[in-house]
């Protein structure tokens, strides 16, 4: 049992600027001393990215809901003949996209699911024509997990589908399929989708041919403290190796209408005292090595995503627009927020808004 002045020492440790270990690092994920938590958080978060909080202006696209994976805690998916099973045709994708500009969006973020019944031109001749009529627009698009099953597909190299899909018009890659990197969770969670190193080995192989990425940790299923903190680490070792990661977001799980849920085996979402101390927790731990720690709203909701500006988070997500995968799964949001919205929910934790690109470049700030 870690005491208190522990935890006060540990704390002290980070601010100090002196890299945690996991001992320390689960002593943190299981402690509730939250104000704690977020006070050291918040004097890290100000060191490292000052008062601004970012958002993108963007718009989701989840192409297709069919998957042969199947994950047990995932609501998205349908099989090939289930009601409300769909592929969006690329026709379809770039009308998506076409709705949006008007809202002036920068980034368009696309994932879908592993569906056998695509073939690889269908991936590149979306990027290419996202590339050939928005070229103004950076698309972020498929998670590790689609491309190691579409390397697996196509018996290609991960490196080969990369560059492929870089040379099309991908600009970056999501933070999804991380799920918690841990393999014999995985065999419960998701046992036919990618393992842990593969999911680490394709953000390697992208961020080498300089395609730069985030890093998600889905959390508050089935998984323990210690699995976090070993996740958290593991995505801190590649970033120290590899300084590709431009974001770290932890993914406040949803269960309802999940296997995972129907099987009795996760009930609730986490609360609201469990998302601050991860979100928490992550800056603490990542300090001087991922510098933005984000709140996707979709999950957390919008008042705690506020909340959260003062518990290490730096940056809100964006606009969203659509979003079907945590909706399936009773997310708390409807997937769209207006700028003005969250300029107002930024202003509101007597912060600074600023609208950012992808890569984190500032586009304006709202005073
Ligand atoms: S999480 Fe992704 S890979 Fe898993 S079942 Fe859902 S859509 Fe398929």
């Amino acid at each position: 049992m870690t005491s208190n002045k522990d935890i006060h020492e540990t704390c002290e440790k980070a601010l100090n600027g002196e890299k945690l270990d996991k001992k320390e690092g689960i002593s943190l994920m299981n402690s509730n001393d939250l104000l704690l938590l977020g006070d050291t958080a918040d004097k890290l978060r100000k060191k490292t990215a000052g008062d601004i909080v970012t958002f993108v202006s963007n718009r989701q696209v989840n192409y297709t809901n069919i998957c042969s994976s199947k994950c047990r805690f995932c609501a998205f998916y349908r099989d090939k003949d289930s009601q409300g099973a769909y592929v969006m045709s690329v026709e379809d994708v770039l009308k998506k996209i076409k709705d949006s500009v008007h809202r002036g969006i920068t980034e368009v973020h696309i994932v879908g699911s592993l569906n056998p019944d695509l073939p690889l031109d269908y991936y590149e001749t979306m990027l290419a024509e996202i590339k050939k009529n928005f070229p103004e627009i950076h698309i972020k698009a498929f998670t590790a997990t689609e491309i190691a099953f579409l390397a697996k597909q196509n018996k290609s190299t991960i490196k080969e589908i990369l560059g492929r899909f870089k040379e099309a018009g991908l600009g970056s890659i999501p933070g999804g399929g991380a799920e918690i990197l841990n393999d014999g969770l995985r065999e419960k969670l998701c046992p036919n989708k990618a393992s842990s190193s593969q999911w680490l080995n394709v953000m390697e192989t992208a961020h080498k041919i300089g395609i730069k990425s985030n890093s998600t940790m889905l959390y508050g299923h089935i998984e323990t403290p210690k699995d976090r903190v070993e996740h958290i680490l593991k995505i801190r070792d590649l970033q120290e190796k590899t300084g590709g990661f431009q974001v770290f977001i932890p993914l406040s799980f949803h269960p309802q209408n999940t296997e995972l849920y129907r099987h009795g085996m996760v009930k609730n979402p986490p609360g609201g005292f469990d998302d601050l101390r991860v979100l928490a927790v992550s800056r603490i731990l990542l300090n001087g090595c991922i510098d933005n720690i984000r709140a996707y709203w979709v999950m957390l909701g919008k008042k705690l995503a506020q909340v959260s500006l003062n518990y290490g988070v730096n940056d809100m997500d964006g606009t969203v627009v659509e979003e079907r995968i945590a909706h399936a799964a009773g997310g708390y949001s409807d997937g769209c927020a207006t700028k003005e919205e969250l300029v107002m929910l930024i202003k509101g934790a007597g912060r600074v808004p600023a609208q950012r690109t992808t890569d984190y470049e500032i586009i304006k700030i709202f005073e």
